[in-house]
């Protein structure tokens, strides 16, 4: 099965454009959503998840008109928002029942052990009784995911869910999607590059609403392969080289900038050629689609 939009648009009243002319085919397997704050993920997500309209376009998964038959979609669909909720006082277990109830699950043997299994695959029920409200954002998102997992969703949206995670908490809860499987869409909005990286088969860039770049990881770095240069320097020599090469990248290690530059010759001043990396491929993207 696939997701296939063509040509979806959103401006919103306020003369934002959201969406601007979006084509993707989505396969199954892991897909990363690429993309820096305000570049109109969510909103194509919530399109997808059919909580708000596009003002044109289409969107299909398999036989699914997403737009005109809402309801086939949302049986079909699990969907971690990027706000997901405060809850009250109610425990993962009380709410995920209740979830499974909303979610059409009428059999009351049925539903318990699915909630059960759900708690158990996201590593929860030792803390199944707990408020949810209480738990750390790790144990948020991984509950998250176990109610996006009811009724066996065959596309699961996930959106931004990484943000504000720690370390140990960002590596449970990639070693818990990347178990989702590959017979179903999994889409994963983020800005963060690792998460891409380490996670997506397929990923897209999107910026200010346009598609920069569809397709491999890989490819994308390949397409960068003998053009990326690297320099450790200094703050000064920052200002002075910026004004004559692309810089798409600084870090600081240990208080100096190491920059990355975009040259398809070698640009001299000490720079050593590197491997392209997807960062370097989110920044030159970002940089050659800036308005002028
Ligand atoms: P992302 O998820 O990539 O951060 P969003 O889809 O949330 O991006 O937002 C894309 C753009 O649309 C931003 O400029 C944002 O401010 C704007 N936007 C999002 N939702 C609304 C809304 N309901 N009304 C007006 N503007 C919105
Ligand atoms: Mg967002």
């Amino acid at each position: 099965m696939e997701l296939q939009i063509n040509n979806l648009s959103k401006t919103y009243p306020n003369g934002v454009k959201a969406l601007d002319d979006i084509s993707l085919t989505i396969p199954t397997g892991m897909y990363g959503l690429l993309g820096p704050n305000g570049a109109g993920k969510s909103t194509l997500m919530r399109t997808i998840a059919t909580l708000q309209e596009p003002d044109s376009g289409s969107i299909a998964l398999g036989d699914i008109n997403v737009l005109t038959q809402k309801h086939e979609l949302r049986n079909v669909l699990g969907y971690l928002p990027q706000e997901f909720g405060v809850y009250q006082k109610v425990s993962a277990l009380n709410l995920l029942n209740h979830m499974a109830i909303l979610k059409g699950i009428t059999n009351k043997s049925e539903r318990k052990g699915l909630v059960e299994a759900l708690l158990e695959r996201v590593n929860l029920q030792d803390h199944r009784k707990k408020a949810v409200s209480g738990y750390s954002g790790g144990m948020r998102q991984r509950f998250g995911i176990a109610q996006a997992l009811i009724g066996n969703p065959q596309l699961i949206i996930v959106d931004e869910p990484t943000a504000g995670l720690d370390p140990g908490e960002r590596n449970r809860f990639y070693n818990l999607l990347s178990e989702i499987g590959e017979n179903v869409i999994v889409i994963l909005s983020t800005h963060i590059v690792e998460d891409v990286r380490e996670l997506c088969s397929n990923m897209a860039i999107i910026n200010a609403g346009q598609l920069l770049y569809n397709g491999t990881p890989i490819a994308a770095t390949t397409a960068l392969e003998g053009k990326i240069w690297e320099k450790a320097t200094s703050k000064a020599e920052l200002e002075i080289l910026s004004q004559s090469h692309t810089v798409v990248s600084t870090k600081l290690v240990s208080g100096k900038p190491l920059i990355h530059v975009y040259s398809e010759t070698d640009p001299g001043s000490g720079f050593q050629q590197i491997p392209a990396n997807l960062e370097d491929v989110f920044f030159t993207q970002i940089l050659a689609n800036q308005p002028a």
